[in-house]
C-alpha cells in the first residue's frame, strides 16, 4: 500500500518543522510548504489524502486557500489549524470546505490522533458498499441485506456494520471503532461497543454457525470474509 499524502501548509517554521518530521516519523509521504499560493499548485499536482492548513499565512488567508483546494477537489481533506478559537472563525472555515479543525496550541499526539480518524473516515467515504458474501450493503442509502431480505439495524448498530465491512477481513482496533461510530473524544466506558456487537450479531448472523464477527481478544473485532 503507497504511503498516504499529506500536505502542511504552515508559515512558522518550528511548528511546520516538527509537523513535518511527526509525519514523516508516523509512515506518512508528508510535504510542506509555506506558501499558500505554492500549496494550492502542489495540491493540484500531488492530490494529497489530506492538508493541514495553517489559517494565518502570510500571502493568501487560510480561509481563501481553503475555497481554492475545495474548488480544485471537493472531495479534499482539509484540516485546519488555528490560532483563533472563535467560533464565527470554524463555522467560516467548516463552510469553506474543511472537515476539521485543531486549535494551536496542540498536542502533537491529539494532532495525529485526529489525523488517523479524518483519513479512515475518509476511506469509509469512498466505499459505497457492495456484496460481501450473501450480505448486501448500501452505504449511502444505510440499507443492508443478507439472502436478498432486508435488515432493521439501528442507527449505531448499522454504523458499526458500516464500520467492520469498510475493513472486511482486516483487524478494527476498540479504540477505531468507539472513535468512528461513538465519538473520537469518547472517554466512557467501552462495555457500550460489546453491547451493540452483541445486538448486531443477533441480527446477521444465522444460529448455530458461526458468527460473521470474529472478537479478537484485548484488540477489536474483525468482519468475516466469506
Ligand atoms: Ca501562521
Amino acid at each position: 500500500m503507497s504511503r498516504e499524502r499529506i500536505l502542511i501548509i504552515e508559515d512558522d517554521d518550528r511548528i511546520g518543522s516538527t509537523l513535518l518530521r511527526a509525519l514523516d516519523g508516523s509512515g506518512y509521504d508528508a510535504r510542506w510548504e509555506t506558501s499558500g499560493r505554492i500549496a494550492i499548485e502542489a495540491a493540484r499536482r500531488d492530490r494529497p489524502d489530506l492538508v493541514l492548513l495553517d489559517l494565518g499565512l502570510p500571502d493568501i488567508d487560510g480561509l481563501e486557500v481553503c475555497r481554492r483546494l475545495h474548488r480544485d477537489d471537493p472531495s479534499i481533506e482539509v484540516v485546519m489549524l488555528t490560532a483563533r478559537d472563535e467560533e464565527l472563525d470554524i463555522v467560516v472555515g467548516l463552510d469553506a470546505g474543511a472537515v476539521d479543525y485543531i486549535t494551536k496550541p496542540f498536542k502533537l499526539a491529539e494532532l495525529l490522533a485526529r489525523i488517523r480518524a479524518q483519513l479512515r473516515r475518509s476511506e469509509a467515504r469512498a466505499f459505497s458498499g457492495g456484496e460481501l458474501g450473501d450480505l448486501t450493503i448500501d452505504l449511502p442509502a444505510r440499507r443492508v441485506w443478507i439472502g436478498g431480505v432486508e435488515l432493521a439495524l439501528r442507527p449505531k448498530e448499522f454504523d458499526l456494520l458500516a464500520r467492520l465491512v469498510t475493513d472486511a477481513g482486516h483487524a478494527v482496533t476498540r479504540e477505531a471503532l468507539m472513535a468512528d461510530v461513538w465519538d473520537e473524544h469518547w472517554f466512557g466506558s467501552t462495555k457500550t461497543l460489546d453491547f451493540h456487537v452483541a445486538a448486531l450479531r443477533r441480527k446477521i448472523d444465522t444460529p448455530g454457525s458461526e458468527s460473521r464477527i470474529t472478537t479478537l481478544r484485548g484488540v477489536g473485532y474483525r468482519y468475516v470474509l466469506s
